[in-house]
């Protein structure tokens, strides 16, 4: 083999190497696909969109299209596709509920076409962890969007998931969109991002004062207004045996090991859960 063909050789080795290397990675996750969709009435005019991402909130007006979140960026095409099987309106708003990327992550593209509103601290966190989309617009307390002659009420009451949570409320249908506020089962608290295991309870008795029927979970099927009730007296049980124990002197793992979920609907040390550990030992 002469010197040109044996580099035309490991040339060829390396590229083909190169294409495996990608399409493993494409196999194992690492540009996952869009997920599928689906689009789920929840009242004649508000829809929910599930799979992929956080849950999205749609409010369909003679004006256009109000979207709560809008999980991640590959899932946009997806979402205004759904979003068209049940309206030719545009989609003029999107509300983020906090800024993480399977909840924020279509924000980049929408911005062309709808105007983007976020928590304060939800597009602080935005520009602090470097993540595209910022919102051309915030609020600090309490925020009312009209599209339609239908108000999107946008509230925030304090900590919980993270510093930068907004529970939106559809008055009219009795409806709350609350983020990842409120799942199903264990929740995570993101403490870099200002969570808080000890405020969040706080900030859902708040909640729990509006006049709503139906609440869209940030992850999950939609519930009542049992469900969240239920979950947040779950949460209180949890912080209770929590602390109970560490008052006896035992380190996180042994808190881990030794923590009962007996009579809490589906909690477990998820992987997100774990990863709050140590905040949670810090903070209770
Ligand atoms: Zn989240």
């Amino acid at each position: 083999m002469t010197k040109a063909a044996a580099i035309r050789f490991i040339a060829a080795f390396l590229t083909a190497g190169s294409l495996w290397l990608a399409w493993t990675q494409q196999r194992k996750g690492g540009q996952p696909r869009p997920a599928e969709l689906a689009i789920d009435k929840i009242a004649d005019d508000l829809y929910v969109i599930i799979g992929g991402g956080g849950n999205i909130g749609v409010l369909v007006t003679e004006e256009g299209v109000a979207l709560v979140d809008d999980k991640f960026d590959r899932d946009v095409e997806n979402i205004l596709a759904k979003v068209k099987s049940v309206t030719d309106r545009p989609v003029r708003y999107v509300v983020n509920t906090h800024h993480h990327g399977d909840h924020s992550g279509g924000n980049a593209k929408l911005l062309a076409q709808a105007e983007i509103v976020m928590h304060k601290n939800a597009r602080a966190n935005v520009l602090k962890n470097s993540q595209p989309g910022a919102s051309r617009l915030t609020y600090a307390k309490e925020a009312s969007l009209y599209l339609g002659g239908k108000e999107i009420r946008v509230m925030h009451f304090g900590r919980a998931h993270t510093n930068g949570d907004s529970v939106i409320y559809f008055p009219h249908r009795k409806v709350i969109h609350t983020g990842d506020m409120f799942i199903r089962g264990a929740p995570f608290i993101d403490y870099a991002n200002g969570g808080s295991a000890l405020a969040w309870d706080r900030t859902i008795s708040q909640v729990l004062q509006l006049d709503f029927d139906t609440v869209i979970p940030g992850h999950g099927p939609v519930g009542k207004r049992t469900d969240i009730a239920k979950w947040r007296a779950d949460y209180e049980l949890f912080r209770t045996r929590f602390r109970a124990i560490k008052r006896s002197g035992k380190s996180a793992e042994e808190i881990q090991a030794e923590i009962s979920f007996e009579g809490m609907t589906g909690w477990n040390w998820s992987r997100l859960l774990l990863r709050s550990l140590p905040g949670l030992y810090e903070e209770l």
